[in-house]
């Protein structure tokens, strides 16, 4: 099949299959693709080989489970054309250096994922699984077929060559490189008048203040946040600048996870990637990490590879009549849960989203906040107040919420510093809740939509 043939197949089937496959029939169809791709895995990749060698592997939901770091220790079994990890990563650091968005590997497109250096992980993908990648976006994302066809403009950290092959007449798509300055995006976009804006959230919300100053004046079907985790104040905030629905992407180097539905609720992409869910915790609605099985790919198979993400699954189905499962939030990366002490000393997990509650209850004034974890008895947290507000009595009434709120889980007598002050232009991925000192290794970025 050529890549185009390959767009195509997979935009129709993923206009189909949201809505048909369900319950026995969906299982079905996860475990006659997850097999094709075992088999092709254990035969042209011999690290597969060797990590199965004693499993069964009909059953393939209970395989060993792989992760970032083996990936990157075996690149060049893990991957089923015997590719050096330092051949495709010379290829992918140079074509960064040159901001050249094309490179590839004896045919093979390889990227980056935009993690602190050592890591980053890899990804190579043949031309048609990166054909089968947009289908499924386009056939998710855009608006019913209307004959002048949509524009389409994303602000994103790489490239890739397969935008080149997407300017046609039905979809006009315009590709900003995120180190474009906000005068000369705004600049672009005024005159591109997208449909579609797609972009990490940090950077539409630089966009936006512009859009209610007045500056940038576009009128977009739907934003479509990537590359971030997408905060809902952010989220609502974007809603009201640009007078439209707000979806996002969720993906990561290693394949594509949800995408939002017309209701706007991320769903699992579940004819796409079969993901498992470890829970992090002991209740039924306790947030829990994904294992995941990409269905398509073969160049880099990837099964059972547990992430590094914090997600919290919805319990309830969605009323756009999809059966793929909900996610309620994406909250971050595991390294980036804080934890504190409780009265024995032990470490109490705190998930981000409870984090965020609390600071951003303390006072409607506070518009955006930051905190940053650096031990389990400290948290200093930095907070942007609306003009007027008084800075101190805001910073007191944070740290009173917050000490009440860590009192009420278990954990005892933190320092909590907080700070009040614009938070400015971030460079590089926006991540609100960090944990200092914890290593990353094993993580995986939430990635630009841009390279997969
Ligand atoms: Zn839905």
């Amino acid at each position: 099949m050529n890549a185009t043939l390959a767009l195509l197949d997979s935009y129709f089937r993923s206009r189909r299959d949201f809505q048909r496959l369900r319950g026995s029939r969906l299982k079905a169809y996860q475990d006659q693709r997850a097999r094709a791709v075992v088999a092709h895995a254990v035969a042209r990749a011999p690290f597969y080989a060797q990590h199965y060698r004693q499993a069964d592997l009909a059953d393939w939901r209970t395989l060993p489970s792989v992760d970032k770091q083996l990936m990157m220790a075996n690149f060049a079994a893990f991957n089923t054309h015997g590719i050096a990890l330092s051949e495709a990563m010379e290829v992918a650091l140079s074509a960064e250096r040159c901001r050249d968005f094309r490179p590839t590997v004896r045919g093979l497109t390889v990227g980056l994922s935009s993690g602190t250096s050592g890591h980053r992980s890899l990804f190579l993908a043949d031309r048609n699984e990166q054909a089968r990648w947009v289908g499924v976006v386009l056939a998710r994302l855009l608006p019913p077929f209307r004959l002048r066809g949509y524009t389409v403009t994303l602000f994103s950290q790489s490239g890739s060559n397969l935008y080149e092959d997407l300017r046609g007449r039905w979809i006009r798509f315009c590709h900003h490189d995120l180190a474009t300055g906000i005068d000369a995006a705004v600049h672009c976009l005024n005159a591109e008048q997208p449909d579609l804006l797609c972009g990490p959230p940090s950077y539409l919300e630089m966009l936006a203040i512009r859009q209610t100053a007045g500056e940038l004046r576009i009128s977009p079907r739907k934003i479509v946040s990537v590359a971030e985790v997408l905060e809902p104040q952010v989220a609502r905030a974007l809603a009201e600048s640009f007078g439209c629905p707000v979806f996002q992407i969720y993906q990561c180097t290693e394949g594509l996870i949800g995408i939002s539905c017309p209701h706007g609720q991320l769903h699992l992409q579940e004819d796409i990637m079969a993901s498992q869910f470890e829970p992090l915790g002991t209740t039924a609605d306790a947030p829990a990490t994904p294992v995941i099985t990409d269905l398509w790919h073969r160049t880099l198979p990837i099964i059972r590879y547990r992430l590094n993400d914090v997600v919290t699954l919805s319990s309830e189905d969605c009323t756009c009549g999809s059966a793929f499962q909900v996610i309620e939030n994406v909250a971050g990366r595991c390294d980036d849960v804080c934890e504190f002490l409780d009265a024995n000393g032990s470490l109490k997990p705190i998930f981000p989203a409870t984090l965020r509650r609390l600071i951003l209850l303390a006072d409607e004034a506070i518009s955006d906040y930051e905190a940053l974890q650096q031990h389990p008895s400290q948290l200093h947290v930095r907070v942007t107040v609306a003009d007027g507000a008084d800075p101190a009595r805001l910073a007191e009434s944070v740290e009173n919420i917050l000490m009440a709120g860590l009192r009420e889980q278990g954990v005892v007598a933190p320092t909590i510093e907080v700070e009040t002050g614009i938070i400015g232009p971030v460079e590089g991925k926006r991540r609100r809740i960090r944990k200092v000192g914890s290593t990353d290794a094993r993580s995986s970025e939430i990635h630009d939509a841009a390279t997969a």
